[in-house]
């Protein structure tokens, strides 16, 4: 049995401690929050009317076997403690200008139906041409990507891919030059760029073989989990109490003491005596493990390209809209949005809030979370990273949290969602805001940016290990939660 420090509670440090607590492990997990669930955040806000509860980060489940696994592997069904509600649509996309909106399911010949009737039979067919690509994309990357550590471009190269999987994958091409191959509707296009921002990537520059992430949330579906998707940390805790995991919140680490080649421990803030440990697992960020908690900071190659961030609205709405679940509205120019908000460093163009963005929409139809009469509404569009740099915006600027809040309301309004006289509150998280709550650096949703090759989930110290959406195999409730497996498995059952 070892002594196991888990630094963090976001859903992959959970999910970790959940795994090795199952496997006879003493584990004790410190997060500096006074809640647990990382990113996973929520927040409530009372009114005369009632109650609303909104999710501040994830509106969106995929890959539910991941979930179901997990709570397998420590000894339980998921379905005692998870409402999981399929959904269809999973996104209606609405596209700018006058023309039918497109509504997402994980029925592939379905989709392709709706597409047909939509966009016209070329369109249908070509989705369909793409589809195949990406099947065989998916198939190599949860084979061989997605469940075992990735520790090196060596490492990465000289996986078992065969001919054909390393010309599904592509490695030299980009998202967006992928649809440009296969899509010839601007509209689906659109529609596949934006799943880089699943990865906080922009589309010009991320891998074609991204296209693995659609693939998944199409195939095997978009879901909710009744009472928010919050109610995923609530069970994640619950799942670690009842396997005798200590969780301390409040209980910021400082320092992981690393000396000889190995952890011994960790140092918490205002606590003099140092924790000792066997193992430890950071879920921070990997930018903090690496240039903060370690007593000698490092440099990690790669960890230069961070994801973007988001800006999130959430809204008491009296009455009822008529939207979908999830909503997407395109802007007209998608390129614009994303110079914006990746600016260009290197020719010294400077990150802004952009003009007319992708505008996220999610409205939960859940009678627990929001009165009677009324919505509860999600709103999240792409964002610049907090910070004064080139590639960042500074959102503590007085008044520009605000302004842009006005002017995304604004843009809601010109694409046929007019809430402005409809509001009983709005709140306003920015990238500042989640860096604040999380340690997230800079807001950034998934640490780097993208690639197939993020920070290896084997720390630079013996026995320290990093887990989680800023470390392989990336960002995303089921990444993460796929990080903790591969960690868990790693280090091994104490038996
Ligand atoms: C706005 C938004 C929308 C999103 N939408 C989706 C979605 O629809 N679907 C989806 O699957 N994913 C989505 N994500 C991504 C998803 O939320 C994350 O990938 C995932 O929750 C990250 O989990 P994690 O394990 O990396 O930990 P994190 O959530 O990053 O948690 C890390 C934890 O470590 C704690 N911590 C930090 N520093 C210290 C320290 N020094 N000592 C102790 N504790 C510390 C933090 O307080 C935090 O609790 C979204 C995220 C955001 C922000």
């Amino acid at each position: 049995m070892a002594r196991i420090v888990v630094v963090g509670a976001g859903v992959g440090g959970l999910a970790t401690a959940a795994r090795l607590a199952a496997t006879g492990h003493q584990v004790t997990v410190f997060e500096a929050a006074d809640t647990v669930g990382g990113k996973l955040g929520r927040y409530v806000h009372d009114t005369p009317a009632g109650s609303f509860h909104f999710d501040t980060g994830p509106s969106l489940l995929t890959l539910p076997e991941v979930f179901h696994d997990l709570f397998e592997a420590t000894g339980a069904k998921l379905d005692e403690y998870l409402d999981l509600a399929p959904l269809d649509p999973i996104v209606r996309h609405v596209f700018p200008g006058d023309g039918p909106a497109l509504d997402s399911c994980a029925d592939p010949a379905e989709f392709a139906t709706r597409i047909g009737a939509a966009f016209g039979d070329r369109a249908a067919a070509d989705w369909q041409r793409l589809w195949r690509r990406a099947a065989r994309v998916w198939n190599a990357s949860s084979r061989d990507i997605l469940r075992r550590t990735v520790d090196s471009p060596r490492d990465l190269a000289s996986l078992a891919w065969h001919v054909g999987d390393l010309a599904a994958i592509a490695p030299g091409r980009t998202l967006r030059g992928l649809g440009r191959r296969y899509l010839s509707d601007p509209r689906l296009r659109m529609l596949l760029d934006r799943y880089a921002t699943y990865t906080g990537a922009d589309p010009r520059r991320a891998p074609a073989a991204l296209v693995a992430v659609p693939y998944a949330e199409l195939t095997f579906g978009g879901w909710y989990l009744r009472g928010g998707l919050g109610t995923l940390a609530d069970a994640l805790l619950t799942r670690c109490l009842d396997l005798g995991v200590v969780v301390q919140t409040g209980a910021a680490v400082t320092r992981i003491d690393a000396a000889g080649g190995r952890v011994h421990g960790v140092r918490l803030a205002g606590v003099a005596a140092p924790v000792p440990a066997d193992v430890v697992v950071a879920n921070v960020d990997a930018l903090t493990v690496y240039r903060d908690l370690l007593p000698h900071p490092r440099r990690l190659a790669g960890l230069t390209d961070r994801s973007l961030a988001g800006f999130v609205l959430l809204l008491g709405v009296s009455g009822s809209t008529g939207l979908a679940h999830h909503n997407v509205f395109f802007p007209r120019d998608h390129d614009a949005e994303f110079d914006a908000v990746f600016g260009d460093p290197g020719l010294g163009v400077r990150a802004r809030p952009a003009a007319d963005p992708t505008v996220f929409v999610t409205v939960a139809d859940d009678p627990m979370v929001r009165p009677a009469g009324h919505e509860a509404w999600f709103v999240l569009v792409n964002a610049a990273r907090q910070g004064t740099a080139t590639g960042a915006v500074d959102w503590r600027r007085p008044g520009l949290a605000d302004a842009y809040a006005d002017r995304i309301l604004d843009v809601l309004a010109q694409r046929g969602v007019d809430v402005r006289d409809r509001l009983l509150f709005r709140e306003v998280r920015t990238p500042a805001d989640l860096d604040a709550a999380t340690g997230a650096p800079g807001g950034s949703i998934y640490g780097t940016a993208g690639g197939l090759l993020r920070p290896a989930n084997r720390g630079p110290a013996h026995g320290l290990w990093l887990v989680g959406g800023s470390s392989h195999p990336g960002g995303g409730l089921p990444m993460v939660t796929l990080s903790a497996q591969i960690v868990a498995d790693e280090i091994g059952p104490a038996w």
